[in-house]
Parts: structure tokens; sequence; C-alpha cells
């Protein structure tokens, strides 16, 4: 490295730690209410380090974040808000940041760090998860407003969300991805209608979002007519660091749950004592390899990278909480509480329930894209393998066939 690029490092980490003392002087954790902690830590420019100064950051790399998060946690303080608002925080700031106005911005990046709005996203449908290009809501453009119509799936805390993301068709005589807008959507607009989808833990995470006549002023458009696909694309490449690119401390997460049921388990068996030094490995692993690709990542939007987190993410986290019910033995059969149906608040990615976490995991490869996906993704984009066929790359949308 640079004397020059050290001497701005240094200096970047003087201006975090300066803004971090203030932070946690000024408004003490522990006698501070949440929200008013999160809009402190929003203005201080402590939401997203890596954002420009006035829309919560400092304009430094993101890999000082994992600094901020540590030293709230240290002194008492909560970062609960990035999992209350995870499709927001996490996704939904990146993509506003790279493509929406400072009107945009400024709007709504704060309300949406401190919680006060929670965000969803609504991209997969009935006909298109995998094949997101392929999708069918249409939007049609009405004097300075856009009618939607059509159906989103599996919309997770849709039934919280005062803001959504929302990709729709706005033309369909252009092949797929040519033809696509992305909007912010009022959630309490007329003619949108949640409802709830009972997930495989009794929870609805996840609903159904019906958009039947509703009106979107042309000013939610994020990106130009016709460039929803760039837009997703940004949305996308966040969503899988918020899913797999969490570095958390050495030890935590799944690997803590195991450890402990090791523990009060009693086991002495030697199998189990392997598989569980295997897997701690693994998990350490990939803790460091997310620590280095967040010291590595630039300011802007993540790159195809992300997608090495969340493939090794998805496929450990179904691992370690398989063998957690193993070591739980007969009582991993029973489900503490039953299934009693709920609309939680937050995902259950991260609960203290064993049971609870060996049922969500299954959706670990699914949700923010398959692991299938995601190699197809590696391959092509960061090993530079060729591509897959695709025969309706060039064809109108309204041409392509559809079940
Ligand atoms: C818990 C959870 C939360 C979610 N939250 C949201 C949300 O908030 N917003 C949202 O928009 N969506 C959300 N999703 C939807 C998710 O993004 C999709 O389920 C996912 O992209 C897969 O799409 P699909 O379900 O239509 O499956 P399909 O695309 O139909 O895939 C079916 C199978 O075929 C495989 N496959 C498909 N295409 C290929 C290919 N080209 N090469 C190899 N294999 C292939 C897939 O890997 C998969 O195994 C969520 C899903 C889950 C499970």
């Amino acid at each position: 490295m640079s004397q020059t690029s050290t001497e701005t490092r240094t200096a970047d980490e003087q201006r975090v730690r300066d803004a971090l003392d203030r932070l946690l002087s000024e408004h003490p954790p522990a006698d501070t209410d949440r929200v008013e902690f999160w809009g402190a830590q929003f203005d201080l420019g402590l939401a997203w380090v890596q954002f420009p100064e006035g829309k919560g950051g400092l304009g430094v790399s993101p890999r000082f974040q994992t600094t901020v998060n540590r030293a709230i946690l240290d002194a008492g303080g909560t970062v609960d808000n990035r999992r209350m608002n995870v499709l927001g925080i996490g996704m939904g700031a990146g993509t506003l940041m790279a493509h929406g106005t400072e009107e945009m911005q400024d709007r709504w990046l704060r309300p949406m760090f401190t919680t006060e709005e929670i965000w969803c996203q609504m991209f997969s449908e009935p006909g298109a998860g995998s094949d997101l290009a392929g999708l069918s809501t249409s939007a049609v453009k009405e004097g300075d407003t856009w009618v939607v119509n059509g159906q989103k799936v599996w919309t997770t805390l849709g039934h919280l969300a005062k803001w959504g993301m929302l990709v729709t068709r706005t033309d369909p005589d252009l092949p797929k991805h040519a033809g696509l807008t992305y909007f912010i959507v009022d959630m309490e607009t007329d003619g949108v209608e949640v409802r709830p989808l009972y997930q495989i833990t009794g929870e609805a995470e996840f609903n159904e979002v019906y958009f039947d006549d509703a009106h979107i002023p042309d000013s939610y458009r994020l990106g130009e007519v016709g460039q929803g696909w760039t837009v997703a694309m940004t949305t996308l490449m966040n969503e899988r660091v918020a899913i797999g690119g969490n570095a958390i401390p050495r030890g935590e997460g799944a690997i803590a749950h195991a450890v402990r049921a090791w523990e009060e388990s009693g086991s002495h068996d030697p199998v189990h004592r392997d598989e569980l030094t295997r897997l701690w490995i693994e998990h350490e692993a990939m803790r460091l390899t997310q620590v280095r690709a967040n010291d590595m990542r630039k300011k802007g939007t993540p790159g195809p990278e992300g997608s090495t987190g969340k493939l090794q993410w998805a496929d450990l986290n179904k691992e370690i909480t398989a063998f957690t019910m193993e070591l739980l033995g007969p009582d991993g059969m029973l489900y503490p509480g039953g299934y009693e149906k709920i609309r939680p608040d937050v995902t259950s990615n991260q609960t203290e329930s064993p049971h609870k976490a060996y049922l969500r995991a299954r959706a670990n490869s699914i949700e923010g894209g398959t692991s299938e996906i995601m190699k197809n993704i590696l391959g092509e984009r960061v090993l530079g393998l060729p591509g897959e066929p695709r025969v309706d790359k060039n064809v109108p949308w309204k041409d392509v066939p559809r079940s």
C-alpha cells in the first residue's frame, strides 16, 4: 500500500473514531431511546459509513462499519435496526444511493435507518423467480401516474412495510430485460393488497401482494423508463451481501448454537466431536473470508463476488442447524411453542431457537437467489466461464412462450 493511501486510511479511521466517540458520549445507548439513537447515528455519518456525508455516511470504506457496529454493541447498544428493516437498510439504501435523486435520498434514507419506515422488496412473481426478467406485473402510464396491475409473491415483511421496491413491465414489445421499470411504492396506496403466506416455521414472514389498478406517481420512479433491470441488479447485489456478507464475531451465529447443544448434550461421541470441529473450522474460514471481502469492498455497489458469501453461508447454515438438531436427539423432534400462526416483526434467520433455526435455514438456499443461480453468476461473472444458452434474449417479451 502506498504512503498516501495509508495516510488516507488512517485519517478515515480517525474520523470514524471521532464520530463514534461523539455518538456514544452524547447519546449513551443504555439511556437513549433506540430510534433516537439510530437517528443520531445517521446524522453523525455512522449508518452506512461508505455513503457521502449528509446521507448517513462519511465517504469512507465500508470495512469501518464492522468497527462501528462492534463499538455500539460493546457500549450496550443495539444494531437490531439492520434486522428489523433488512430489506430497506440492506438493499434499498444502496439502490437509492446508486439510482435515486437527492430528493429521494433525503426523504427516505433517515426514516429507513431509524426503522420508522419499514421497506419491502416486490420482485418475485408466481411465474418469475430465478428468471426475474420474465416478470408480468404491468405498469401503464396515465398522465403523471402509472397504473399497476399484477401479483408479487414471497414479499418479506410486506405486512409491516410503508415502502416497497417494485419492478414492473412497462414495454411488452421489447425483449424481457429491456422493458422493465423500477418504482418505489407507498404500500398504503389504494389497490395494493398484502396477504400472509405461512412458512414451515409457522410464521408468515412473507406475503403475496396484489396490485389492482394501483396508481403510482411518476416521481416515485427510480431510474429511467426501461432501466428497471439495471436498478434491480443493484438491489440484488446489495441483497447478497446483506444476506451472506455479514462478518459476525468469531464463534457467534449458528455455530454458537451447535457448540451450546454439544455442551448441553454431554456427548462423548468422537464422531460428533469431529463433526463439530469441522463445522467450526468451516464457519471460521467463512467468517474470515467475509472479513477479507468487506476489507476489499469499494464504496459503491457490491460486485458479483457478493454471491460467494451468500452461497457459502446458505449451505453451511443448513449443515450446522441440521447437526444441532442431531445433537438434541429426541428433543429435536419437538417444536417448542407449537405452530402458532403469527406475522412476525423480523425474519427468524437469527433466531435463538435451534428448532426454528433448523426449519428456517431450509430457505437460505432459495431466498435472495437460489444456490444454483449463485453458481451461475460466479461461473459466468467471476470465473469467466461460458454463459447459459439464452434463447429468449432478443425476443419481444410478449412473444416468449409462458405457461
Ligand atoms: C424466505 C424467503 C424470502 C423471500 N423474500 C423475497 C422478497 O422479499 N421479495 C422477493 O421479491 N422475493 C423473495 N423471495 C423469493 C426468492 O427470491 C425466489 O424464491 C427465488 O429467487 C427463486 O425463485 P422461484 O421460487 O420462483 O424458483 P424457480 O426460479 O422456479 O426455481 C426452481 C428451481 O429451479 C432452479 N433453477 C431455476 N433456473 C435455473 C437455472 N438457470 N440454472 C440452474 N437451476 C435453475 C432453482 O435453483 C430452483 O432449484 C423469498 C424467498 C424465500 C424462500
